[in-house]
């Protein structure tokens, strides 16, 4: 048998059960060939439009001012993502900064702000001040006297559009949105789902500002939030649009004097958009996101391949092989912690940097359990290349996202079944 990933250990009789998958997993595959083609034409479409050229790659340093290149960057940013602007900076360094910069750009004392997806990711209630140590003075929007409350998905995944429409009142200020499920058991939402929500927000409600978290949406389908209706949107570079090479950064788009308040948040009032040096991170920044339509479609790829191996292997996986996808992250549900520990080892022994660390569960601040967590990653944090992650508790659900290459992925999978000792479902 010409099994290319015996040498790191998988068994022909794992690999043959592997390629006989092919089969179950085309039309996934297919759709994803098809979403990667369109998003990719369209990325490349919007770098011609704006006449990028190698005079924008050089180093701007200092204030920034005038820095054609990242002029050009934002350009290309706004046109892909649908906004009519776009603030794309080295400066902000995470996705949790690029959206609490959208809520404290927007949001003034006395406003209110509702999710219309549930509880926001971790980091972000913090921000807002959801958390019991919040109390003391972090400078989250509850000490600016801005109001949160939340609305829970249907059970069916879909936004309770009644449920959102009636928690909106004169002092609701801006919808938060969450793509991704993150590291939720709810299922992520999907472009079809995401419109229907902004849409009737926006119709009874065209003063209340729509932000979505794209956080690890961005092109897993063919549109984005923003040409969906939402008002604003915003993610990171160490995820999807940086296309695995960009070091650091985020971004935003929208609605342009929305995205000048955020800027303005970002820098100072007076200043904007109109500081922040790129420091000769436009080459990158600008290539990562030709690449990111493929490098998605990889990662899509390895975790379509994953579920359906795990599936076979009797593990119950959401989004399930065959069910459509609207984020990155794959979750499995193991039996027991041993599993937990065992399938993140194996994600870190199967990476291409510290691929010989052994990652250990522990007790991570924010968390009622120790977590385990397994990245050999090239940029630190970056979790669009293969990343794991595992609390130690029932019921023992690991969530996995990235690949900048969809082999590594396979090989992880292909180890994890193998070594787990299932039995074929
Ligand atoms: C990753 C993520 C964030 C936060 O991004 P960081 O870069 O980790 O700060 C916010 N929301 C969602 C849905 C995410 O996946």
């Amino acid at each position: 048998m010409n099994n290319p990933y015996s040498s790191f250990g998988v068994s022909d009789a794992t690999y043959k059960v592997a390629s006989e998958l092919k089969e179950s997993i085309s039309g996934a595959y297919q759709r994803v060939d098809d979403i990667c083609s369109r998003n990719q034409l369209k990325v490349l479409r919007a770098f011609q439009n704006a006449r990028l050229s190698e005079v924008h790659f050089g180093f701007p340093t200092g204030y920034g001012y005038d820095d054609v290149g990242r002029e050009k960057l934002e350009q290309i940013y706004a046109e892909v993502f649908g906004g009519e602007s776009s603030y794309v900076r080295v400066q902000i360094s995470s996705g949790t900064q690029a959206i609490a910069a959208c809520l404290y750009g927007v949001l003034r004392p006395g406003d209110d702000m509702i999710c219309a997806t549930g509880l926001p990711y971790d980091t972000l209630c913090t921000v807002i001040g959801l958390k019991a140590d919040d109390a003391k003075s972090n400078g989250s929007l509850r000490e600016f006297d801005i109001g949160f409350s939340q609305v829970e998905l249907k059970t069916d995944g879909s936004v309770d559009i009644e449920g959102v429409l009636h928690a909106i009142t004169p002092k609701t200020k801006l919808v938060l949105i969450q793509k991704s499920k993150g590291y939720s058991t709810r299922p992520c939402l999907n472009s079809a789902l995401m419109a229907d929500a902004i849409r009737s927000v926006k119709t009874l409600h065209p003063d209340v500002v729509v932000l979505v978290d794209n956080c690890y949406g961005e092109f897993v389908e063919d549109q984005e939030p923003c040409e969906l209706g939402a008002d604003l949107c915003a993610g990171s570079l160490i995820k999807n649009p940086g296309g695995g090479i960009c070091p650091s950064g985020g971004y935003i788009v929208g609605r342009a004097d929305l995205v000048e308040k955020v800027a303005s948040h970002v820098t100072a009032p007076g200043l904007g958009s109109h500081v922040g040096p790129s420091l000769g991170f436009n080459r990158i920044i600008a290539q990562g996101l030709y690449l990111a339509p493929h490098i998605v479609s990889e990662s899509m790829k390895g975790a379509i391949f994953a579920s359906a191996l795990f599936e076979k292997f009797g593990f119950s996986c959401a989004p399930a092989s065959t069910d459509l996808r609207g984020d990155i992250v794959q979750s499995v549900q193991f039996e027991n912690a041993e599993q937990v520990i065992a399938f993140c080892k194996i994600v870190q022994a199967s990476s291409p940097v510290d691929a010989f660390v052994t990652p250990e569960p522990w007790p991570m601040p924010g968390y009622d359990s120790d977590v385990i967590m397994a990245a050999g990653t090239f940029t630190q944090g970056s979790s669009i290349e293969l990343s794991a992650d595992g609390p130690i508790k029932s019921p023992y659900m690991v969530y996995m996202q990235g690949g900048l290459v969809s082999e590594q992925v396979k090989l992880a999978a292909m180890l994890a079944v193998e070594r787990m000792g299932g039995r074929i479902a």
